[in-house]
């Protein structure tokens, strides 16, 4: 069959097409009927469910507590805060009509919840015994998309916001780098991502937050995807909401606040971090399935196999393997074959007659040197969680040799603009906003961030000349 039924257009020729046709043919979403919208099939929404079970124990670890808030938001609420009306008006769905009535007020739906949670925590903080209230919500939001890309940017997409209130800043502060210390973990070890943390420049922040913090990691076209942030809202939303306590002297303090969001754009990450021209390559944590079993053979040898599969489903189930038999015997080996590698499955084990009768079975990688192996049959629960392991860890390696390849340290504006067409620059900036943007109207390149590992320097603005600012280099892109 041509590409046009089974296979996926090469990154190289088009990393767009390519993204586009995957997401499909790997049934992980459709096209919702609303503009921007969309279904998450079942095999795309157990990636998210598998990535959302590992960040909601480290969130709850780490003391926060769920709840959740209403999806209509009273339109005065979000004009309190004004940069965050400003900077959210653009894109916000807005209820004027309900009950077959024009409302008094009109309704948003939730672009994000900093004003319904700052509203409600007025209410429920009194006292410095109240503090800190650590607050977490999953939830879908609403942000009006007008050029959308599925997991990247659609008009309706699901996360977690977590948001919370404290005594003073050095507590909102540790805190702001408590989540994203969770996030960077989340992206490193469950995803695969080697995300690079660090501040976001004034220019890039989030609308009303007085820092902004981010992950960003490098996709195999190198441009950044910001994978989940964290903000410092100092003050600002405490006022607007009149989030106060009574301090231990007595006195009446303004409260200061966080929030933090990882959204199922992480699940866009993972395919463009990973996946290559044969389609989807999961990383075993958040992999639907680790294994798929193809048993082969036509007739009672096929009986045969099936038998044996489904036997080694349930140990290697027992042994906590996600595990998938496919059947299907109507269709070929090699479609079979070629159908989970299109669906980025870790690992594949054949089971032919052959096997069979010698106890053992054939494993072969999604990806790597290793080639074909056959293992006994008997041991293959003892031996496949390490073998996972290993390729989790194999994944996290290839992207971060991807990404250090891909990374320059830039001192002139031509090793610039060269280094942002296929990847990172490390540059030194004079943080001003009009530099930022005439780089950016120049090479379509914005700062990511300033790492926060980043070694001490200062010179020479790369685009202006100007003295530098931040004491380091800013990583700059082209982003998603
Ligand atoms: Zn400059």
């Amino acid at each position: 069959m041509g590409r046009d039924e089974r296979g996926v257009t090469p990154q190289q020729e088009d990393f767009s097409a390519w993204y586009n046709e995957l997401v499909a043919k790997a049934q992980l979403v459709d096209r919702g009927p609303a503009k921007g919208t969309m279904v998450i099939r079942p095999y795309g929404y157990r990636l998210w469910e598998l990535l959302q079970d590992e960040l909601d124990r480290r969130i709850k670890d780490t003391g926060h507590e769920n709840a959740y808030f209403p999806l209509l938001i009273p339109e005065s609420y979000l004009r309190r805060e004004a940069d965050h009306v400003e900077g959210f008006s653009p894109e916000l769905a807005v209820v004027t009509h309900a009950g077959g009535k024009e409302l008094e007020e009109p309704l948003i739906v939730r672009p994000t919840s900093e004003t319904i949670i700052g509203e409600m925590m007025a209410k429920w903080i009194s006292s410095h015994r109240d503090l800190p209230l650590l607050l977490n919500q999953w939830a879908n939001v609403v942000r009006w998309e007008l050029r959308p890309r599925m997991f990247l940017r659609t008009t309706e997409f699901l996360w977690q916001e977590g948001h919370t209130a404290h005594a003073d800043e050095a507590d909102a502060m540790r805190e702001t780098m408590l989540a994203l210390d969770v996030y960077a973990e989340v992206a490193r070890d469950v995803a695969a991502i080697p995300v690079v943390a660090g501040e976001k420049t004034p220019g890039e922040r989030f609308a009303g937050a007085v820092r902004t913090y981010t992950i960003e990691g490098m996709m195999r076209d190198g441009k950044a995807l910001q994978a989940g942030t964290s903000h410092y809202m100092g003050s600002n939303f405490a006022k607007a909401f009149d989030i106060r306590y009574t301090s231990e002297a007595g006195q009446q303090e303004l409260c200061h606040t966080t929030s933090w969001g990882m959204s199922t754009r992480m699940i866009g990450g993972v395919i463009m971090t990973h996946g290559d021209d044969k389609g989807l390559v999961l990383p075993p944590r958040m992999a639907p399935y680790q294994v798929v079993i193809v048993p082969i053979g036509r007739g009672e040898q096929g009986v045969q196999t099936s038998a044996a599969a489904r036997e080694l489903a349930g140990r290697l189930r027992a042994a906590g393997v996600r595990t998938h038999v496919d059947d299907r015997a109507q269709l070929s080996p090699g479609f079979r074959f070629n159908d989970w590698e299109l669906r980025g499955a870790p690992l594949r084990l054949e089971l032919g007659p052959r096997d069979l009768e010698s106890g053992t079975v054939v494993m072969a990688r999604r990806l790597g040197d290793d080639g074909k192996q056959s293992i006994p049959l008997s041991s293959a629960p003892e031996l496949i969680p390490g073998v996972l392991e290993e390729f989790q860890a194999f994944l996290l390696r290839r992207a971060t040799e991807f990404r250090d390849a891909h990374t320059v340290t830039a001192d002139t504006w031509d090793s610039f603009t060269e280094a942002v067409t296929s990847g990172w620059a490390l540059a030194l900036h004079c943080g001003e906003p009009a530099c930022e943007a005439g780089i950016k109207a120049k090479v379509a390149a914005t700062p990511r961030c300033i790492p926060l590992d980043g070694a001490e320097e200062s010179g020479r603005c790369v685009l202006c000349g100007e003295p530098s600012a931040y004491g380091k280099r800013v990583v700059f892109g082209r982003a998603y």
